[in-house]
């Protein structure tokens, strides 16, 4: 089983992926941290990543196929977050998927609007050291530090600026994919103004329904 959750920035898909991976014991692959460990040996990488831009869309997936052949060879029970964006990604990698005999079996898009998105990520903070976001009025850090006991930072990306940039980004690219997924029936659409708790639920409830097919 292969799920897609789609979301523009602040639509909190981060936080439910790994939420909906350990319940469903899902590989994730949230490209947003590939994307940044990748741009620590590429300085044009970084450049592109820190204007709020995204990596070209054929390379993308090359790193991403590339990426998954490497650490995820079977290929099963994986969580995309952030990965496909656009349709030529998605066929990419259902006829990758395909070729190894299995699938893309569901797309989840988890939605939000611009206002809610810059309120929601200038309040949002990354772990330095392992990455893991949290969000000082939805998801704050029990201590002020992470988990794993980073020290925790305002992402350059995460910047009023750069937010406006990425949402439009995600908006113009990303429409024309959950159309086309749309039509092909595979798509859900999840309210992302919702609690975490009952955004969680819905997405259980998905996979569950998924899963019993
Ligand atoms: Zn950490």
């Amino acid at each position: 089983m292969n799920i897609v959750l789609l979301g523009a920035p602040a639509s909190g898909k981060g936080t439910q992926a790994e939420l909906l991976a350990k319940k469903f014991n899902l590989y994730l692959l949230q490209t947003g941290a590939l994307s940044r460990e990748l741009s620590k040996s590429d300085e044009r990488i970084e450049e592109i990543i820190n204007s709020g831009k995204l990596i070209p869309q054929e390379e993308m997936t090359m790193h991403v196929i590339n990426f998954l052949t490497k650490t995820k060879p079977d290929l099963k029970d994986i969580l995309f977050e952030g990965f496909p964006r656009f349709i030529s990604q998605y066929e990419a990698l259902e006829s990758f998927l395909k070729n190894k005999g299995d699938d893309i079996d569901a797309i989840i898009s988890l939605d939000i609007s611009l206002e809610e998105a810059v309120v929601r990520i200038s309040s949002r903070r990354t772990c330095s050291k392992c990455g893991k976001t949290y969000n000082t009025i939805t998801n704050p850090a029990p201590n002020g530090v992470c988990e794993c006991g980073g020290e925790l930072v305002q992402r350059k990306d995460d910047l009023p600026e750069s937010v406006k940039v990425r949402f439009e980004y995600y908006e113009d690219n990303t429409k024309k994919l959950i159309e086309h997924v749309e039509k092909l029936g595979k798509l859900t659409r999840v309210d992302g103004t919702q609690s975490i708790e009952e955004i969680q639920k819905q997405l259980v409830d998905i996979v569950e329904k998924v899963k019993l097919k």
